[in-house]
């Protein structure tokens, strides 16, 4: 068997990625967008897996600023806030992973 660790890198930071709808009860959240806060309302949180630190992080929005889950993550993806497969490969070529 073999594997890649360029491939490997990128599958586990795009496995990462997960979108959920949630409704925050107890503490305030803040839209990435209009950094408006919110509780008690459905809002958007996308968590993944960071690209350096190995550590899961969160970026939240709320639902007058993104129709879906989707539009959400196309909106971190565009912003440059979450990484793309793309923007994986090119980070493997700077850090000569699986080089
Ligand atoms: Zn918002």
């Amino acid at each position: 068997m073999k594997r890649d660790p360029k491939e490997r890198f990128i599958k586990i930071h795009m496995d990462s990625i997960t979108v959920k709808k949630i409704k925050p009860l107890l503490f305030w959240h803040k839209c990435e967008k209009c950094k408006k806060e919110f509780v008690r309302e459905p809002i958007y949180s996308c968590s993944y897996l960071d690209d350096f630190w190995e550590h899961y992080y969160e970026y939240h929005g709320c639902s007058h600023c993104f129709q879906d889950k989707n539009e959400f993550v196309t909106w971190l993806q565009d912003t440059g806030r979450l990484y793309t497969e793309e923007s994986l490969k090119k980070l493997c070529k700077e850090r000569s992973i699986g080089e």
